[in-house]
């Protein structure tokens, strides 16, 4: 078992998939970042905590899926803080910590069915990361200015 498991980079522009405006905006890491990560990292959705720059940590949940920029042959990782930013992170350390697995990727037959989905394991992650053990992972010093 490779959880929990830490990662951090610059946020960087993604394909502004509509993300956004669906309200479920995805800050995504460079391919440098993502390679860091154990290739063994299943795709699919996870439930983590994050922060930007250093500041309060908030609940996450996470898409580890196949980058269609690199033809699909490099992963790309999206974090979606619960938290509302009243400003784009772009340039901004983000930090996350992936504590949990929820489901693998599902291509779904409409629109409405992704958000119904999201919405969905945003409050399965919600409630996994109230258990004192994953929520005492919100307090690591990873997440502190200077660790
Ligand atoms: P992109 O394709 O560039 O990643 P998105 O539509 O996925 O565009 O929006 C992601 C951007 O929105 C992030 O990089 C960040 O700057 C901003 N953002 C605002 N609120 C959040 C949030 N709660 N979680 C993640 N990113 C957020
Ligand atoms: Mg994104």
């Amino acid at each position: 078992n490779q959880l929990p498991l830490y990662a951090s980079g610059e946020i960087v522009r993604g394909f502004g998939r509509g993300s956004k405006e669906l309200g479920i905006p995805t800050a995504n890491f460079p391919l440098e970042v993502v390679k860091s990560l154990p290739e063994s990292l299943l795709t699919g959705v996870y439930y983590g905590w994050a922060n930007v720059d250093s500041g309060p940590v908030h609940k996450m949940v996470l898409s580890v899926g196949w980058n269609p920029f690199y033809n699909n042959t490099e992963k790309s990782v999206e974090t979606h803080m619960l938290h509302e930013f009243n400003c784009d992170l772009y340039g901004q350390l983000l930090k996350i910590c992936i504590v949990g697995y929820l489901r693998p990727e599902k291509s779904f037959d409409s629109l409405e069915a992704l958000i119904t989905a999201i919405k969905a394991d945003i409050e399965h992650a919600k409630a996994h990361l109230e258990s004192p053990e994953n929520k005492k992972l919100q307090e690591a010093t990873f997440f502190a200015k200077n660790p």
